[in-house]
């Protein structure tokens, strides 16, 4: 939602009715945008904590609302033009259809989406932000006399600076996210692929578009066009080449930085068009963005440098798809789980992507009420990168009306499992996977896990030995003394432990 409330200054700001540049700008309309502003930074605040989320996005709601707003009433068309100089493509009937238009798809999207494919989603809006700003760019090189940037005859150096890198970062985060959405959806292997001398062809397509975009600025009008042809040309194909190599359980990063940079092409887009709201809105998302992934590379243990390098552990565990080898294993029912977990004192629940699949969420809250009316002490806790979105346990725990000071991050409850009874995995693989502490070759090596070995029994809720997390790898819990396979759906799983336990 919230990458369509940023995709849409894009379609208004589209139409070429900017004022020229150096004129005063309204106080009004200043004094509205920088509202608008103070309305997103308190979203972002909201956004940080499930308790006030729904406030956060109201707040962004209201922001755009007003950005919007702004927008509209001073580009279109109006008999008084005595503060802005308006040149109008469109009118405000063809703007109101786009919006309708834009809300119905928005809207339709917004309420058939499973939560499972929300990564997927976020990655396809990154795209249509990237293009949108590759096309305002291009509308305003063709038309710049339209958006208030000709310095005489031609275009501003400063403008073309601004222009060419919009164009770049739009059009990377364009072909990345589009690559990012097919590797998330299924469409495409998500095994990293990995060319020969790829660091070379990168770097190399890298410094190429830096020095396109600076012979674009200092180029005369008539030697711009195959400057910039040439320019976004190798922004689409590097856009590509940098998100192939990365697979495995890199995704999270690749999202949260395509996130960035969709906000760093709006900003860039923002000072093109002279727009503050775009630039503030842009980096907003943009430094956001950042953290984001900074923080997602901490808890994986990756260097940011390292990520987007691509192609880390690529030649390790490959093993999804592979035979394994048959190991001894034991298998439970919902009855022996049940009975274990009433003569528990302490219980840690570790959900991830299985328990989104199966929308588990509801019957695990009823399970903990019940223990926690037989006295046992019940946690949750929360792997940075559980599930397939940063934060997607967290939402779905809230959804269930978990509360929230049952819910752990992982750096505040790992060191409990030693205390723990029980560890109870619901439908999470990766994060509790061993092999990320002891194999080197393993994909998922170096990133913190939970140490679910140290409790004194583990159950494992998962529908068949043969599945695999999301790196593909093997995982050597399900094979310790201590641990208790659970095969079946996670849902029907938990519901059969609920009638066991009433
Ligand atoms: P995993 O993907 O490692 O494992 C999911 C587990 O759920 C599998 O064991 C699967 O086994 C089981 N499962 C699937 N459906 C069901 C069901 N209906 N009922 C019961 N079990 C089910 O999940 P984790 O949450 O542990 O790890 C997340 C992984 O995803 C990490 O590698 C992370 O890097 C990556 N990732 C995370 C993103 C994020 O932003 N959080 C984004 C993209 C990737 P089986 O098929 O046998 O049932």
């Amino acid at each position: 939602m919230r990458r369509l409330l940023l995709a849409a200054p894009f379609t208004l700001l589209a139409t070429p009715a900017h004022a020229s540049t150096g004129e005063a700008v309204n106080p009004w309309v200043a004094l509205a945008y920088l509202v608008s502003g103070v309305f997103f930074i308190l979203a972002l605040r909201g956004l940080s904590s499930p308790a006030t989320s729904r406030t956060g996005n109201r707040f962004g709601m209201i922001g755009m609302l007003i950005a919007v707003v702004t927008t509209l009433v001073t580009h279109v068309p109006t008999s008084d033009l005595s503060d802005y100089e308006v040149i109008s493509v469109f009118g405000l009937g063809e703007i109101l259809i786009a919006i309708a238009l834009g809300a119905i798809i928005g809207i339709t999207i917004a309420r058939r989406i499973a939560m499972t494919a929300m990564p997927e989603l976020v990655a396809a809006f990154h795209s249509l932000v990237g293009l949108a700003a590759v096309l305002v760019g291009w509308a305003a090189y063709l038309n710049p006399g339209a958006f208030g940037l000709l310095v005489g005859d031609s275009i501003g150096t400063v403008s073309k600076v601004e222009m060419g890198l919009g164009i770049a970062i739009g059009a990377i985060t364009f072909s990345g996210s589009v690559i990012a959405f097919a590797k998330l959806s299924g469409r495409m292997s998500g095994s990293p692929i990995l060319l020969p001398a790829r660091h070379v062809i990168n770097l190399g397509t890298l410094a190429a578009i830096i020095v396109l975009t600076a012979l674009f600025a200092m180029a005369g009008s008539s030697e711009t066009m195959p400057l910039i042809v040439a320019l976004t040309v190798l922004a689409f194909l590097i856009g590509f080449l940098l998100i192939i190599p990365i697979g495995g359980a890199d995704m999270p990063v690749v999202v949260s930085m395509l996130n960035s940079y969709s906000g760093w092409a709006a900003a860039a887009m923002g000072f093109t068009l002279g727009n503050t709201a775009m630039i503030i809105t842009g980096a907003l998302v943009g430094s956001s963005g950042a953290i984001l992934s900074y923080i997602m590379c901490r808890a994986m243990n990756r260097s940011f440098l390292s990520v987007i390098a691509g192609g880390f552990g690529a030649d390790a565990g490959a093993g999804g798809g592979e035979a394994k080898e048959q190991r001894p294993y034991k298998q439970g029912s919902a009855a022996d789980a049940a009975f274990m977990l009433e003569q528990a004192e302490k219980v840690i629940i570790i959900p991830g992507y299985g328990m989104a699949v199966a929308q588990a969420q509801h019957a695990l809250r009823e399970m903990a009420d019940i223990l926690e009316e037989k006295g046992v002490e019940v946690k949750y806790a929360i792997h940075p990168v559980a599930g397939r979105m940063p934060g997607h346990m967290n939402v779905l725990l809230a959804e269930a009306q978990v509360p929230y000071e049952n819910v752990f991050e992982l750096e505040d409850i790992n060191s409990e499992f030693a205390q723990a009874d029980v560890a109870f995995i619901i439908g999470a693989n990766d994060v509790v996977n061993p092999a990320a502490k002891t194999d080197k070759s393993s994909p998922i090596y170096g990133m913190p896990v939970f140490d679910v070995d140290k409790a004194k029994q583990v159950f494992f809720i998962k529908r068949s030995m043969g599945g695999v997390g999301y790196a593909g790898v093997d995982n050597d819990v399900f094979y310790m003394d201590q641990t208790m396979m659970l095969l079946a759906d996670a849902k029907k799983m938990v519901e059969e432990i609920v009638k066991a336990l009433d």
